[in-house]
């Protein structure tokens, strides 16, 4: 391996630590600390998994961290008046509904609920008002993962500035959003997604290569300008040895954490790619983390606002 290792978990942590004494400020001039609301609807193991840890983070940050677990049988109307009922609750600035949302709310479930989220306590950064104020580059909620990729970026001195971007993704929560981010750091910015001929050749003209993807190993060296920064968003869970063994070789060590737990995760981008790339982030401990920390950060600004704005 060539490339720099872009460590988003010692990033995270920095990210923590900087908003211990801004919280202590806040619960100490408002009586209360910066209260987050985590809705889990559904038996989504995953999803379970990540409310667990942003249920921690959060309390170690020192904020109060509401749980609203409910079965998948919950009515979307249901799932609205929580909503309404969370946005007139005055110790809770931050609202996040986990996704997915069962199947069995219906097709505009997600839409719906993240549109009833008030977008001042809107900390995943998915309501219309955000979106709009992110696109016009005015204060607001950002969502959190791309968020994290610029701070990452950003503190590892990577010129974004005049750099060609590629986004290989463009759903809301990450591809769009990470653009736009992008651009507003004077990057030139390429979305790619699947109707994009000839990908690799284009993701290799990238200085700055992002895979927001969804597909394990999809990003080869082919994709990659020697040198190039690449940013694995991904999180797939590999549950085949075969695949383990095709991805990261017979002697990798991954191989034992596979075997003692059934699974491992990797991201978009194919490790052969730390050969050619001049920086790139690994999958676990790239961006995940920096995601949840950028959501605390998201909910102590938001408390921030709100007491400012009376
Ligand atoms: P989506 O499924 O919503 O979007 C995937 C994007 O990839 C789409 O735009 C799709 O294109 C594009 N795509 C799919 N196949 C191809 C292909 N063969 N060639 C080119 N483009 C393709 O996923 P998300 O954006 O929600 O998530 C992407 C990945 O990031 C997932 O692995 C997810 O788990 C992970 N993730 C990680 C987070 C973190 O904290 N690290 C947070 C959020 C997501 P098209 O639009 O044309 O279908």
């Amino acid at each position: 391996m060539s490339a720099r290792v872009l460590d988003g978990t010692r990033l995270a942590a920095t990210l923590r630590d900087e908003l211990h004494p801004r919280v202590a400020a806040f619960t100490a001039a408002h009586g209360r600390p910066p209260g987050l609301a985590l809705v889990l609807i559904g038996d989504d193991p995953a999803s379970h998994v990540y409310v667990g840890s942003k249920r921690r983070q959060g309390a170690d940050a020192g904020f109060r961290v509401d749980i609203h677990e409910h079965p998948d049988t919950m009515p979307l109307e249901d799932a609205l008046a929580l909503v309404a009922t969370l946005n007139a609750d005055p110790g809770i600035d931050g609202i996040l509904v986990q996704s997915p949302l069962p199947a069995g709310m219906g097709p505009e479930a997600a839409r719906r609920v993240f549109d009833a989220i008030d977008p001042a306590k809107d900390v995943d950064g998915f309501t219309a008002e955000n979106v709009g104020r992110l696109v016009q580059n005015r204060p607001g909620l950002v969502a959190c993962t791309p968020a994290g990729v610029i701070e990452l970026l950003v503190r590892s001195d990577v010129r974004i500035a005049g750099a060609h971007a590629v986004v290989i993704g463009r759903s809301d929560i990450v591809g769009k959003p990470m653009a736009m981010l992008l651009l507003h750091r004077h990057a030139t910015v390429t979305i790619a997604h699947s109707r994009t001929p000839d990908l690799p050749a284009l993701a290799a003209t990238a200085d700055i290569l992002v895979a927001a993807i969804g597909r394990p190993g999809f990003v080869t060296p082919a994709f990659v300008k020697p040198g190039a920064c690449v940013v694995d968003v991904g999180i797939n869970r590999l549950t085949r040895e075969a695949d383990v063994v095709e991805f990261f070789g017979a002697a990798s060590p991954r191989l034992a954490s596979f075997r003692a737990r059934g699974s491992t995760l990797v991201g978009d981008v194919h490790p052969a790619v730390a050969d050619v790339a001049g920086a790139i982030t690994p999958v676990p401990g790239g961006v995940g983390p920096l995601t949840i920390a950028m959501l605390m950060r998201n909910t102590l600004q938001a408390a921030e606002w709100r007491v400012s704005q009376g």
